[in-house]
């Protein structure tokens, strides 16, 4: 590939955040360990997003010798559920990284707690009973200090009677809440003592009905990581603000102190990332599931046919930004491109077919070579069976072809591909003016596509033999939003309305190789001529589906070809 100011080829040596862990193990910090986590919120399945997040944080374990985590960050138990907590475990290990220890913030609850407790003993923490909305008006502005809660000075005593009955169950959700006395003057809003307790009569998906206090995203997610003992703790910019909080923790409470470090979400274009959103799409069936091949969720990714090493590449190739910024889908097409092109066998298959009789062939079958990947000499040759009649694209043959149509129209001669050279003598169009069916004489000394006498032919088409082929379905997909950003659209609207009404399309009338017939689920070929394609586990035997992964044009090497 051609190197360019994009850098998908020579990276640079460090990122920084490999700057930072390097300087961090010269320094023997943390007795010179790097230990890492993945920390999801078990609220829906992951996505691409999710996967440069996961190969940050596991890659830079792997690179340093240490350790990487799974943790799920339970905290939210309306939201939570198993099923994601499954699917969750699935796609890392599909990403192909192992997980040191399985965490769920849930396991610490109860030292939590504790906590809590230290905090209030401290006087750094209270129980505050202002409504959800006087404490939004007291909090402030961001150019205007907020206001001291009246329940502030609480005595001791008393904070620690109400939060004890707030966990014994004594109080209604929303009544009362346990905050961190930290600066309501100060500029950063998160300072201003933010919530670390709400009470929440809820079932939670592993603890049951033990707890109806739940701790916030921000008092749990640093403590997490201080018990797993956790040395960086890497996550998206807009926690950048919650650092200080993350620190004012960890350093109140006396314990292990990992490094917060922000980097730029991945943004990809015409792509949206927010499970709250994607879960829409879901239940409002704008898709067939989170696992519909045009999500961009790790399980639709893979259903579509990307690999785990076209997602790892990917996400090493963007390497790390401390800016937003929006990846070109095309990179991501370009990635999966690539690594099939080394490894998927070629194949033919026919998706609009048009009946060719040769009628110059005898009533035989004969058996052609061809060859199974060009790309690997390991992969070998196959055998093609081949006949009289025979099907070829419909747009591969034009009753008047314009200028540049190298390919079928009468009186023309093409090659098909590992077969003969075969020349059109007539076409039949039935009543509605549709063509049915084309007549052609084959050329015997071509046999394999060879030119007999130095005649040259410019087009080379793809067939499949009519008695043998298996019939299949294929889907073709295209961009799920039209949009280059979803989330733009007009005033009143929704990123719903930069959908892509055609962005399915199924073709029942495939043709394949007769070996297609029985392939296993996520196998995938490359169509010779139209691009790679994925059984789908809708497929069954004699029944295959398969999902167009991506096309063979590549949009990226275009791009890259004008920034050169
Ligand atoms: P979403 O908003 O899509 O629900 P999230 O950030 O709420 O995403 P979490 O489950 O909390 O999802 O995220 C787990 C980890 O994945 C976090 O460390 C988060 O920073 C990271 N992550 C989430 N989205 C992206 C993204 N687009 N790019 C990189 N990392 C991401
Ligand atoms: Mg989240």
């Amino acid at each position: 590939m051609e190197e360019n100011t994009t850098n998908t080829n020579s990276k640079p040596v460090l990122n920084f955040i490999e700057e930072i862990i390097e300087q961090d193990l010269k320094n023997g910090k943390n007795a010179a360990r790097v230990h890492t986590r993945f920390p999801p919120e078990p609220n829906g399945y992951l996505h691409i997003g999710h996967a440069k997040s996961i190969c940050l944080n596991f890659g830079l374990a792997k690179k340093y010798n240490g350790k990487c985590n799974l943790r799920f960050d339970d905290t939210n138990p309306t939201k939570e559920d198993v099923e994601y907590v499954d699917s969750i475990r699935e796609d890392v290990k599909w990403l192909g990284f192992n997980w040191d220890g399985e965490y769920f913030a849930s396991d610490y609850f109860e030292q939590l707690y504790e906590w809590a407790v230290l905090l209030i003993k401290k006087g750094k923490a209270y129980v505050c009973d202002l409504s959800q909305e006087e404490m939004s008006t007291y909090r402030g502005t961001p150019t205007k200090p907020g206001t001291e809660s009246p329940y502030r000075m609480r005595s001791i005593e008393e904070n620690l009677d109400l939060f004890l009955r707030m966990k014994n169950g004594e109080f209604a959700d929303g009544s009362r809440v346990l905050r961190a006395k930290v600066d309501m003057a100060s500029p950063n809003m998160h300072m201003r003592d933010p919530i670390l307790y709400r009470i929440l009569h809820s079932e939670h998906h592993r603890t049951g009905d033990k707890w109806c206090i739940y701790p916030m995203y921000d008092y749990a997610h640093g403590q997490s990581d201080s018990i797993e003992g956790i040395t960086h703790s890497i996550c998206t910019l807009e926690f950048e603000v919650h650092r200080p909080l993350y620190d004012w923790f960890i350093r109140e409470l006396e314990i292990h102190a990992p490094q917060q470090i922000e980097f730029a979400r991945l943004n990809i274009s015409y792509t949206l990332m927010s499970k709250r959103k994607l879960l829409e799409l879901v239940n409002e069936k704008y898709v067939s599931g989170w696992d519909d091949p045009r999500m961009p969720t790790i399980c639709g990714i893979r259903r579509r046919g990307y690999t785990p090493e076209s997602l790892r590449n990917f996400a090493d190739i963007i390497g790390v930004a401390k800016r937003d910024n929006v990846i070109d889908v095309a990179l991501l097409e370009h990635c999966i491109r690539e690594d099939l092109n080394k490894k998927a066998m070629r194949v033919m298959t026919v998706l609009n077919p048009l009946k060719v009789i040769i009628d110059n062939y005898p009533d035989t079958t004969e058996e052609l070579d061809a060859i199974n990947n060009p790309e690997d000499e390991t992969a070998g040759s196959r055998k093609l069976p081949f006949s009289r009649e025979i099907y070829v694209e419909r747009d591969d043959f034009m009753e008047e072809p314009s200028k540049k149509y190298f390919r079928l129209s009468p009186g023309n001669e093409v090659r098909l591909r590992y077969a003969y050279f075969i020349k059109c003598e007539s076409f039949v169009k039935d009543a509605n003016g549709e063509i049915t069916e084309l007549h052609c004489t084959y050329d015997p000394a071509s046999r394999g596509g060879n030119s007999p006498d130095g005649r040259k032919v410019k087009g080379t088409i793809h067939w499949v033999s009519a008695a043998h082929a298996a019939d299949v379905e294929v889907r073709l997909f295209d961009r799920l939003f039209t949009a280059h950003n979803p989330e733009e659209y007009p005033e009143g609207g929704s990123y719903k309305d930069n959908l892509n009404p055609d962005s399915l399309k199924v073709l029942q009338n495939c043709k394949a190789e007769p070996f297609l017939k029985d392939v296993p689920v996520l196998s995938s070929f490359q169509f010779e001529r139209l691009g790679y394609f994925c059984v789908d586990k809708d497929s069954a035997a004699g029944k295959m589906v398969f999902n167009r992964t991506v096309s063979l044009k590549d949009s990226w090497a275009k791009i890259e070809k004008k920034n050169d």
